[in-house]
């Protein structure tokens, strides 16, 4: 299983780290350790001390692809869930500047907690679904899948050009404006519209 994830794909985030709207999608991968599930606390580590919440929806491939086209991508997700991307920026920033890969920054061990996952039927409108996430009770990052630069099937049929999905692989399809740092102690609880699907702490 593998977590493709797309960077720069709300304009107004984009915007806030100074950063171009890009023409394709942007595209970082993280590995099967960074996945943490069921609420579990996540513990700070200590190679960085900027580490940044970046609330995205998440979709969970169903079957195998390669060279999908947009018109059929939507049969290659099943499910939709919430994930953080959590993002040590300082470790980010340095590697930006020198042109190199971002993986120290994205692909840490539980840098991807996800929540369940819930049949794309069970929501009214995948494309106009909000989204947000709160920080010991404050809402701090508000989005809408309305604002994607790169829709949830323009995503699929770019990268499987590229990289081969299997059912399992969850893409991560890009964080709202509002990133920012998180703090030891912090409870963050993530919601898509009313319904709270994450919910734990930083340790
Ligand atoms: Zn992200």
């Amino acid at each position: 299983m593998k977590i493709i994830a797309i960077g720069r794909n709300y304009a107004e985030h984009a915007k806030e780290l100074n950063n171009p709207v890009p023409g394709v999608p942007v595209i970082f991968m993280k590995p099967e350790t960074a996945v943490l599930k069921d609420n579990l606390p996540f513990y700070h580590p200590e190679f960085s001390t900027d580490i940044h919440h970046e609330i995205e929806i998440v979709l969970k491939i169903c079957k195998e692809g390669k060279y999908i086209s947009e018109k059929f991508a939507g049969n290659y997700y099943d499910e939709i869930g919430l994930g953080v991307d959590f993002t040590a920026r300082d470790i980010q920033t340095i590697h930006k500047e020198k042109g190199l890969p971002w993986e120290l920054a994205k692909a840490f061990d539980n840098s991807a907690p996800i929540s369940v996952f819930k049949s794309k039927e069970s929501f009214q409108d995948i494309y106009n679904l909000g989204f947000s996430l709160n920080i010991n009770e404050k809402t701090v990052q508000l989005g809408n899948t309305k604002d994607l630069l790169f829709s949830f099937e323009n995503i699929i049929a770019f990268v499987s050009q590229y990289i081969t999905l299997k059912k399992g692989d969850l893409i991560f399809t890009g964080t709202p404006k509002g990133v920012g740092k998180i703090n030891v102690g912090d409870r963050l609880q993530g919601y898509i519209e009313k319904e709270k699907l994450l919910d734990f702490e930083i340790k």
